[in-house]
């Protein structure tokens, strides 16, 4: 973990947010690369939803919202985790986490941590829910009525819009609705770098489906998950697996829950989840706000309240997982490097350009034109003729930059470029004029 932070910093991937202040502990600012790589994780997933299909559509909605909305979906009520407190400085600690397991359970918690102390060795106090929701006020008086919530999960506005998603798009159960957005969660102790943040993003999506489709549907949706880890993103199969939540761990309401685990720098955890919601959140939104939320099917005139099957995932925890996984340390003739294999397809910068002297002004011309031709077909382009030719490659290797150019003085010649391939660190003469479409397969391959 320390090694992707400091790599992180020091290439631009992630800062600590104010960080001239001091930072605040939970909260974190994407640089340069950061916010490439996470919106490359953005787009990939929107298109394989939203623009690949015809059954799911897209929306962005506030962030505040009516709190009626989250008293009725539970999270006034319940969006909780159990916390301990050390009975001499005060810090708070998630019980679950200092008793080493998987519950909620207030009883068998006490039980586990009778006697135990606090990561500074003072007596802990017994543990207690504590409601992870933010709140702040809305219009001039802080008053109870004027108290709103900062919304702790994007799903929320995906319920409440399922009427207006059906009418406008006219939409035929299955289909879903697809979401980014901020969540933020009051997390009793953020860590692990952004794995466990309080200002988090998520890319959500509900698919509502006729209740005797609900196993078939969530295995596809499983599916979904998987393929888009492995495929999409590259991930390595041995990184990832799966885990089911037992019937003690899992919503009251949910029938089916799977977790597909990755194998962070802390161990294996949480990154996606899928579950079955069963009529939950459509049956309280419908009782809680009188309107009918239930769906005829005009074909077979039977009506219903559609289950949700819902694939939820954070999109800072996908990014550290795709950190994790790229992160190699390997040596190419004889000299070490760390180089992070990204996919090509979300790797940050697409191509670097060099010319092989910066003080050549027919080199520098020639790769200035290169530089130019590919930047307009992939933006994220980067020129750099700082140092040696090694020291540039390394350079790259550790911001994932999938393809290197250099223009050297073969290709005053003849008009052909040096491509190296970050990976394998074999270089190949191409000619300029075959540049962009050779990269554009590369750039592609599954
Ligand atoms: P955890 O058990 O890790 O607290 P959760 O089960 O509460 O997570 P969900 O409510 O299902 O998580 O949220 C969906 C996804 O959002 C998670 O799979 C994870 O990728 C992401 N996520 C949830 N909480 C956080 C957080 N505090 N920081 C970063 N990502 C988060």
């Amino acid at each position: 973990m320390e090694d992707i932070v400091s790599l992180s910093k020091r290439r631009g991937f992630v800062f600590q947010s104010s960080e001239i202040y001091g930072g605040l502990a939970g909260f974190y600012d994407y640089g340069p690369l950061g916010i490439e790589l996470s919106n490359n994780l953005k787009q990939l997933w929107w298109d394989s939803l939203v623009h690949a299909r015809d059954d799911i559509f897209g929306v962005d909605g506030a962030i505040i919202q009516n709190p009626m909305l989250w008293q009725a979906s539970g999270h006034v009520a319940g969006f909780s985790d159990p916390m301990v407190e050390d009975q001499v400085t005060h810090k708070r600690y998630r019980a679950d986490q200092l008793a080493g397991v998987d519950t909620t359970d207030l009883t068998e918690l006490s039980k586990l941590l009778k006697g135990k102390k606090s990561p500074d060795g003072n007596p802990l106090g017994e543990p207690r829910y504590f409601n992870m929701m933010m709140q702040t006020w809305v219009g001039p008086v802080q008053e109870e009525a004027a108290k709103v919530y900062l919304r702790p999960e994007t799903a929320g506005s995906i319920f409440t819009n399922f009427l207006n998603v059906k009418d406008t798009m006219r939409a035929k159960v299955p289909f879903g609705i697809a979401q980014i957005g901020k969540a933020f969660r009051n997390e009793i102790s953020p860590r692990d770098f952004i794995f466990r943040v309080r200002e988090l993003e998520q890319m959500e999506m509900q698919y509502f489906i006729n209740p005797k489709d609900q196993e078939a549907d969530y295995e596809k949706w499983r599916d979904f998950a998987w393929n888009f880890l492995t495929l999409k993103l590259g991930i390595k199969e041995s990184n990832l697996s799966w885990h089911e939540h037992s019937p003690t761990e899992r919503a009251h309401y949910a029938k089916a829950a799977h977790d597909i685990y990755f194998n962070f720098p802390q161990g294996p955890k949480e990154l996606w989840g899928t579950h079955n919601r069963s009529d939950f959140d459509l049956s309280s939104h419908a009782k809680a706000s009188g309107k009918d939320l239930s769906y005829l099917d005009e074909q077979s005139g039977e009506r219903f309240t559609p289950y949700v099957i819902e694939s939820s995932v954070g999109v800072g925890r996908m990014l550290l997982a795709v950190l994790t996984d790229a992160y190699t340390r390997d040596s190419v003739a004889g000299e070490e490097r760390i180089v992070m294999k990204f996919h090509p397809r979300i790797a940050p910068v697409k191509v670097a350009v060099s010319p092989l002297l910066k003080n050549k002004p027919e080199l520098v011309a020639l790769a200035s034109k290169v530089y130019a031709q590919l930047k307009s077909q992939f933006g994220m382009v980067l020129w750099d003729d700082n140092g040696n030719i090694g020291k540039r490659y390394r350079r790259q290797d550790e911001i994932g930059t999938p393809f290197c150019i250099t223009v050297d003085f073969e290709s005053l010649e003849n008009q052909t470029v040096t491509l190296r391939d970050r990976d394998t660190a074999k270089q190949v003469r191409i000619n300029v004029d075959a540049l962009t479409q050779s990269l554009k397969q590369k750039l592609e391959q599954e």
